[in-house]
């Protein structure tokens, strides 16, 4: 979600309102923000993984590593199994205070951002054994994401988990609720299944669901724990969503939060819109920015269910993608459109266009397609790009950070991307380092003393 797409969804948002460029979303209202550098150790543009171990555990890394430092290059399956490389996460800094966790995602659950909490791999490819081993790897010694998500000791305390990925959960010899097709394990696993026994044998009161229905319709003040798989792989995006079938991200965040803001001592949840950048690799603008807009219902629903006097509200985005806004178009002008001018080539051009990515068309002069004259409405139009990718490679520029609550104030400048997850940690009392509750390691005592303490910003606990 590079700021170019906070500033085309902002107007696509403005053309539904009728408020055109004045538009806001919902985090452009907070009071502070913060411009976040995003390079990981090995590299000057992020992935997901790299980008996830900064913010969420606060240490850069390899690109395409989870949950380990740079110690571990990207598949090196004997330097996963070394503890001292692994990183910790908020998720499990917050669940050693004694608080709850969870997660909700529009991408499988064991996707790279989420698997950051939870997963300590050498590759965010192996999602499931076969992908372990398909990398020549032995998944009985380095355990793949989904095994990571119910069984660690992490994955095992979610409060909620949600978004979608049901096939890397389920054996070869299951086939899917919703899909005709059989799951990815070949360890004859049904992950789902160990999970309900898990929450089952230790008396919790869990629930499985896989569609819309059964989560609306869900006691969430009589549910601990949480799992909702809603897709085969990654959810569909919202504008091609089945709504009979699969909630939308809003939806799920509110059932988030009502199990999570059970626990008074406090929660810890990330939502995440991750087709966004699905969108983007696509070059699908249109789906790249309703993504957007999706996330910014959101984000007002955890606006409506939280009192910002305790809770600390921060959006940001794990890297970007090189969609810029370009051309002279006038005011009130469609975001999707054309950019009103036309180039060298007296053809006209897109406002949005990306750097490479599956958009690319041919730029020999006079044989340039005119964009005018296609489906530019169309949710699968792709913006031109400059260089043929099969798939859009994302961008290095700095991302923009938003946040709201006890504790804003941190993030007031230009921040390294692993600045984050020490500043959430010093602002809730929680991890190994010095927090607003006093310094490091005394961790329990000072959640205890916190405890209940609502004037945060006020008055130290
Ligand atoms: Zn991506």
């Amino acid at each position: 979600m590079s700021i170019s797409t906070v500033t085309a969804a902002r107007i696509l948002k403005g053309q539904y309102s009728g408020l055109w460029e004045k538009e806001e979303l919902v985090w452009e209202t907070f009071p502070y923000s913060a411009i976040i550098k995003t390079y990981t150790t090995d590299s000057q543009v992020a992935d997901s993984a790299a980008s996830a171990n900064a913010y969420l555990s606060g240490v850069k890394s390899n690109k395409g590593t989870l949950g380990v430092d740079v110690n571990v290059d990207l598949g090196n399956c004997s330097a996963q199994l070394d503890d001292a490389f692994h990183l910790s996460s908020l998720a499990s800094w917050f669940q050693d205070a004694g608080r709850s966790t969870g997660f909700v995602t529009t991408t499988r659950v064991t996707h790279a951002t989420p698997a950051a909490l939870y997963a300590h791999v050498a590759d965010r490819e192996w999602e499931d054994d076969q992908e372990v081993r398909r990398d020549g790897e032995d998944p009985d010694r380095c355990d793949d994401i989904a095994e990571q998500l119910i069984l660690s000791d992490t994955g095992k305390r979610f409060k909620v988990v949600m978004g979608g990925g049901r096939r890397n959960l389920l054996p070869k010899a299951v086939t899917d609720v919703v899909e005709n097709k059989k799951g990815y394990r070949n360890d004859g696993k049904n992950l789902i299944d160990m999970w309900q026994r898990q929450k089952a044998s230790s008396g919790s009161r869990a629930a499985y669901v896989w569609n819309r229905q059964d989560l609306l319709g869900l006691d969430t003040s009589n549910t601990d724990y949480l799992l909702g798989l809603f897709g085969y792989s990654h959810m569909d995006y919202s504008i091609e969503r089945d709504n009979t079938q699969d909630p939308s991200l809003p939806e799920m965040t509110k059932a988030a939060l009502e199990i999570l803001q059970r626990d008074a001592g406090g929660y810890f949840l990330l939502v995440e819109g991750g087709l966004i950048d699905l969108g983007h690799h696509g070059n699908k603008g249109k789906k790249a920015l309703t993504e957007t807009l999706e996330m910014d219902e959101a984000v007002k629903v955890v606006l409506s269910m939280v009192n910002l006097q305790e809770t600390l509200v921060v959006v940001t985005a794990d890297h970007g993608h090189s969609l810029s806004i370009n051309g002279y178009p006038s005011r009130h002008t469609d975001i999707l459109g054309v950019a009103e001018v036309s180039g060298e080539d007296y053809l006209p051009y897109s406002t949005l266009l990306y750097g490479n990515g599956p958009g690319y068309r041919t730029h020999i002069p006079g044989h340039r397609p005119d964009p005018s004259r296609q489906d530019m409405a169309g949710v699968n139009y792709r913006q031109d790009a400059a260089v043929p990718l099969r798939s859009a490679a994302h961008s290095g520029d700095d991302v923009g950070l938003w946040a709201t609550g006890p504790h804003a104030h941190l993030f007031t400048g230009v921040y390294e991307q692993n600045y984050i997850a020490h500043a959430l940690a010093y602002a809730a009392c929680v991890g190994h380092g010095r927090t607003f509750c006093g310094g490091g390691v005394r961790r329990n005592r000072g959640v205890e003393t916190c405890r209940g303490q609502r004037r945060w910003h006020r008055q130290r606990c």
